[in-house]
């Protein structure tokens, strides 16, 4: 099967979060598959410095936006085993300093330069050689590819592929003024108030109009893809959501294990696995030596890596840290976002030092190191549609502590679903209190070496490969193409 993915981030090229390592992930994991997949995405600043085997593909794109016409140039990249990448070359659009924000502000201009290049996409699906058998779109950035690909049919492209939307998360729905639906080009009928186009309460909603044209739509976890067609998470697209119902389906995303292992791991002090712990004590006290934090063996170190953004339970985690942290713990947290959670943050380690460690900014680096060194891993979220780290701290003899939400509740099993099975510690309500008594509960398992180690053998011995997940896409694909 020929794959199309489109994605405004893609690793190990450009990342936010997420969304950047499934795409990468589930290019390679197709073309493993047997599968000839290719990828999409803007070509951002640095890329072609850090990527010099990227190559001028000898397409040139002219297409409206609005009143204007833009103009930008085809890259791409080979790479042996994995999808090719085509990079959209539009350097008053991508070359800059950030993907889509600077000093935590949106660029002004974002409507513009995501639907750009979502008609990039279309051009390419319809005019590339290599002709495409399946459109797979990522988030509200490519949200408007399938309503884009059913006007060029209309105006002539005989028989498109299909598409595929996944939401990597509903929050994120690209919603503009009104007048942002110019430059779609589109005619009228497709901003449509009766809830058919991509209109919404008289804005543009690029993800909207994504889950309104799209084939099939799938959501990165079975959870949360019950949980998005509720009011409570379905962030005011939950009716379109459940009338759409029976094309969505939700796939829990894979783990690259190829990145993220730890036997064989260029980021890690020292490597370990299931039967060979004693890297992993490396790892703690390089860790704690790295962050400035006392060498302690025997304090159990907590960890976090995240947005500093209000889904992640900055708040809850916060309250309960400023109670824990009276209990002989250390803490360590790798995040950027929110300026206020920042400080926040930067409060709590000064009125607890020796205890907590937190550094802001991205760092893949010091990312895995928190991962292999810390003995919890703290995923307190509000809402999450799948989580990626929680899936790494299982690998990693980390064990996590996730409130019972999206992905988090289908990766993570805990003492009472099953005593034997148990990698992780679970709690339910949106708390401080509650997440205070999971992290109770893991001082005590931490007290209880036999149990602890079963906890972390367990969760390393979990497979969450891309093997299994693919296979899911393919059959959405499958079905889709039926
Ligand atoms: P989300 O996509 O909502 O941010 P996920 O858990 O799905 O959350 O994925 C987050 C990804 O981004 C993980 O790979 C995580 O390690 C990474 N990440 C988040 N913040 C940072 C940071 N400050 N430095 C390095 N990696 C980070």
């Amino acid at each position: 099967m020929k794959i199309l993915l489109a994605s405004s981030e893609v690793y190990p090229f450009s990342k936010t979060g997420g969304l950047a390592d499934m795409v990468g992930a589930l290019g390679r994991a197709l073309v493993k598959a047997g599968h000839e997949a290719a990828i999409v995405t803007p070509l951002y600043r640095g890329i072609r410095e850090r990527f010099p085997a990227i190559r001028p593909a000898a397409w040139h794109f002219d297409l409206p936006l609005g009143l204007e016409r833009v103009q930008a140039e085809l890259w791409e990249l080979e790479r042996p085993g994995e999808a090719r990448i085509y990079f959209i070359e539009q350097p008053d659009y991508y070359d800059r300093a950030g993907i889509y924000l600077e000093n935590h502000l949106s660029y002004a201009d974002n409507a513009e330069r995501f639907i750009f290049f979502s008609k990039c996409v279309v051009h390419l699906a319809r005019y590339l050689p290599w002709r495409a058998e399946m459109v797979h779109v990522h988030d509200w950035q490519a949200g408007l590819v399938p309503a884009l690909m059913l006007q060029e049919k209309r105006a002539g492209w005989g028989n498109p592929p299909p598409t595929c939307l996944t939401i990597h998360n509903l929050a994120y729905q690209g919603v503009f003024p009104a007048a942002a639906f110019a430059l779609t080009n589109l005619p009228a009928d497709f901003y449509a108030p009766d809830g058919v186009g991509t209109e919404y309460f008289g804005m543009l909603n690029c993800l909207k109009g994504g889950i309104v044209f799209a084939d099939s739509i799938t959501t990165v976890s079975p959870r949360y893809a019950r949980e998005i067609t509720t009011e409570e998470l379905g962030c005011g697209l939950d009716g379109v959501l459940r009338e759409n119902a029976g094309k969505l389906t939700g796939i829990l995303n894979g783990v690259d294990y190829a990145e993220w292992n730890t036997t064989n791991n260029p980021h890690l002090f020292k490597p370990y696995s299931v039967t060979r712990m004693a890297g992993k004590k490396v790892n703690k006290r390089e860790l704690q030596r790295r962050v400035a934090l006392p060498v302690a063996e025997k304090i159990p170190l907590f960890g976090t890596i995240s947005r500093l953004a209000e889904q992640k339970g900055v708040d809850i985690q916060l309250g309960a840290l400023e109670e824990m942290l009276n209990s002989n713990i250390q803490f360590v947290q790798l995040g950027s976002g929110s300026p206020e959670y920042e400080r926040a943050y930067r409060d709590l380690a000064a009125r607890f030092p020796g205890k907590v460690a937190v550094q802001f900014g991205y760092d893949e680096n010091l990312s895995h190191q928190i991962e292999a060194g810390c003995d919890f891993f703290l995923m307190p979220s509000r809402f999450e549609p799948c989580g990626l780290n929680q899936l790494y701290s299982l690998r990693y003899g980390t064990i996590p502590i996730v409130r019972a939400t999206g992905g988090l509740d289908d990766s993570v099993t805990d003492f009472v679903q099953n005593a034997g099975a148990a990698n992780g510690i679970k709690f339910f309500e949106y708390t401080t209190r509650a997440l205070a008594k999971g992290i109770r509960k893991a001082l005590a398992i931490y007290q209880q070496p036999g149990l602890f180690r079963k906890f972390r053998r367990n969760g390393m011995k979990a497979d969450f490969s891309w093997n299994k997940t693919v296979n899911e896409y393919l059959k959405t694909y499958q079905g889709t193409l039926k």
